[in-house]
């Protein structure tokens, strides 16, 4: 199935010369939503990924329902002020100021290993405050997943060392 086709691209939104990937229009298609999660299921099962964990709000999106297909955990990533219980945070850089992610702090069992999920790689900003989150707890991140990565952004070149599997490149 060509992916593609089911990524709406916003052209100046949010901002003017910004071409946002908008992924709404493929995840209300029923079969390209479950075609995009079955290609992630497998590369979880390559990995051996024993639990989830995404960033709000979009790598909900990716990740729940690959976690349900394998019956496995989801552990959510969230903004500042947002978890209920005792957190751990990380700070990431902004094109300007700085952004705070947080997961509880019992989220993750040292040695877990880890899949984690996003809808789009960009700079790589955010995944590594995920992984920085997940490594604090002691869990092993064994593959980074993504629906879609921005390729002349080369977030890669910010999550060398780990392993990262995307279905659709611009
Ligand atoms: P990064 O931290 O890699 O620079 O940016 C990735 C984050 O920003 C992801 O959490 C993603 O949801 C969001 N993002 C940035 N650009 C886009 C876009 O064009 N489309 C979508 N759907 N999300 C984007």
């Amino acid at each position: 199935m060509d992916l593609k086709q089911y990524v709406t691209i916003v052209e100046d939104w949010p901002k003017p010369g910004i071409r946002f990937k908008d992924i709404t229009s493929l995840m209300d298609n029923g079969s390209a939503y479950k075609y995009a999660t079955d290609q992630i299921v497998e590369y979880a099962k390559t990995v051996n990924a024993e639990i989830i964990v995404g960033p709000e709000a979009r790598g909900f999106i990716i990740g729940c329902p690959v976690a349900y297909a394998l019956e496995i955990g989801f552990a959510p990533v969230r903004k500042e002020g947002k978890l209920p219980r005792e957190v751990i945070r990380a700070e990431y850089g902004l094109e300007y100021g700085k952004d705070v992610l947080t997961m509880h702090k019992d989220a993750i069992k040292p040695g877990q290993r880890v899949l984690i999920t996003d809808d789009l790689l960009a700079t790589g900003g955010t995944i590594g405050a995920t992984i920085n989150l997940v490594e604090q707890l002691g869990g092993v991140v064994v593959g980074c997943a993504f629906l879609i990565e921005l390729t002349y952004l080369d977030g890669r070149k910010n999550l060398d060392g780990y392993d990262v599997n995307t279905l659709l490149k611009y």
